[in-house]
């Protein structure tokens, strides 16, 4: 077996071991190099003698301090390191790089739905937005019901899901914080992947009632004889229910009136700049930041250059890179917007007494992550090189082009959530312990950053970006190559593997108001 390690940088004085397994103690790099310690898969080790207290570089900054002198040789775990302080929040450079403009990408196209509001969608699925949980039972009994009665009548119809969450009652609808909650339910509903088509179950008595989610004038208009759409509400405690199958009929009755609609639309040619991206990371190790992530920035930039809407998010994840990120905003305000955001959350997580170190899980640190540092810096580059041109608070709508800062919590599920929420067609998702994660209302692309990953898990792993830490391709290759994929996959001509298994995570709504 040849010693395979990878330096990010030329001031690193740290590289990581990429063999399947590690290396033995007394391996021979290719600089002459001899390892004192068997050293794992992902985990680092010193190209030079570190006396207590150097700065272990990685990326070219420092990912942490020797806390005892470390001979050239060494592993370096995370147990020899001192974790550095986050960036303080003043005096950041701001929007003080000015990029060459990115050549304009022309001539890519994929075959979307095309909505009355000007989105477009990948899928077309019809969605049940439901006020509060428990109701949740009941729409799930219908939607088992309409897929099976009324879904094979409708071809052109993709799916029926229910936009099931745990929020809605006995929770502080007034207090600080609550509008998360509600403007991401709210803006999950009009995603584009529904066409406009919304339609809600409502229990009667919860806190969230129907016009608060949904009031006047944020319904889109989708049949133009009627241009002051109203809400379609099935509400159960409605009088004229006796009995739960007139709870149910009256749900299928009401979405059989949506699928006609819906079934009528057809895929037409759109540019790729109507592709709204949301890319995230989970279950991250030391390959995230050497594969998988770089190969996303490539394509990133990519969808920047055809005029697409690209958003990242995961604030934890780049909170140690802020400086990074304030000097790429195209104007002061987007930095200032980043700034606001990333001190929000620093607030947030201090009233629970931790801070952005509380991010990472065993299963990173058995990747060879030591800590929330060198996560970041593997995380960031997802972003890829492009100006940032805008920001989004949690919840909200996308409503511009260019590369997004989308904050939004680190969390999978929430963060895919929030994603959905700004607009999403389409979810890009890298991983290198491994996970099966979907959503039910876009197509999630899975990318395994490591080989040994993609040959275990090649029934869920979409793409393997593991082949340019083998060297057998380039991050430009795989960053075409997810291009090309993404055009397949939003045109429907070719299915995710989450999709296949129909492997969907539940939506959790991000919500920092108490509940009572
Ligand atoms: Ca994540």
């Amino acid at each position: 077996m040849t010693p395979l390690t990878i330096r990010m940088n030329d001031r690193d004085n740290v590289e990581i071991v990429a063999n399947n397994g590690g290396l033995p103690s007394g391996s021979a790099l290719q600089s002459g190099l001899i390892l004192r310690d068997m050293v794992p898969q992902g985990h680092k080790v010193a190209l030079i003698d570190l006396p207590a207290g150097a700065a272990v570089l990685r990326y070219g900054i420092p990912i942490g301090y020797a806390l005892k002198d470390i001979p050239a040789g060494s592993w370096v775990s995370e147990r020899l390191l001192k974790m550095p302080p986050a960036r303080e929040l003043d005096n950041l450079p701001i929007a003080s790089i000015r990029p060459e403009p990115l050549a304009a990408l022309e001539g890519y196209t994929f075959e979307g739905f095309r909505n009355a509001d000007g989105s477009v969608g990948t899928r077309n699925i019809l969605a049940i937005t439901t006020t509060v949980q428990c109701v949740s039972g009941v729409v799930d009994f219908a939607v088992q019901r309409i897929k099976s009665e009324l879904l094979p009548r409708y071809p052109n119809v993709d799916d029926v899901v229910g936009i099931e969450h745990t929020y809605g009652c006995g929770v502080a609808i007034d207090a600080e914080g609550a509008e998360i909650p509600i403007r991401t339910l709210r803006n999950i509903s009009l995603n584009p992947n529904f066409g406009g088509e919304v339609m809600v179950v409502s229990l009667g008595c919860e806190k969230l009632q129907p016009e608060r989610l949904l009031p006047p004038g944020s319904i889109p208009i989708v049949d133009q004889r009627a241009p002051e759409p109203e809400l379609d509400v099935v509400c159960l405690q409605d009088d004229a229910h006796v009995g739960f199958m007139s709870m149910i009929d009256s749900i299928m009755q009401t979405a059989n009136q949506h699928l006609a609609r819906l079934n009528a639309r057809t895929r037409v040619t759109v540019p790729a700049s109507e592709l709204v991206v949301g890319v995230q990371c989970g279950g991250s190790d030391a390959f995230s930041g050497v594969t998988a992530n770089p190969a996303v920035g490539y394509c990133t930039d990519l969808l920047v250059r055809a005029g697409a809407s690209v958003m990242f998010s995961e604030v934890t994840e780049v909170r140690d890179g802020i400086d990074q990120l304030t000097s790429r905003a195209t104007t002061p305000e987007v930095a200032q917007a980043m700034i606001r955001e990333m001190a929000w959350y620093d607030k947030y997580l201090e009233r629970g007494r931790v801070d952005r170190s509380a991010n990472t899980t065993p299963g990173n640190k058995k990747g060879g992550l030591s800590n929330i540092v060198e996560k970041a810096m593997g995380s960031i580059v997802k972003s890829g090189s492009a100006p940032i041109s805008g920001v989004l608070a949690p919840g909200e709508k996308l409503r511009q082009k260019g590369l997004i800062y989308a904050a939004t919590p680190a969390s999978d599920f929430i963060c895919g959530t929030l994603q959905l929420a700004a607009g999403m067609n389409l979810h890009v998702f890298t991983t290198g312990r491994g996970t099966p994660y979907g959503l039910a209302a876009v197509p999630v692309i899975k990318m395994a950053t490591r080989t040994d990953l993609a040959r275990r898990w090649h029934d869920l792993m979409d793409v393997n970006a593991g082949t340019i830490a083998d060297g057998t391709k380039t991050i430009e290759q795989v960053g075409w190559e997810l291009f090309h994929l993404m055009l397949e996959v939003a045109s429907g001509r070719q299915k995710t593997w989450a999709e296949q298994w129909k492997l969907h995570n539940a939506l959790v709504l991000f919500n920092p108001a108490p509940v009572t």
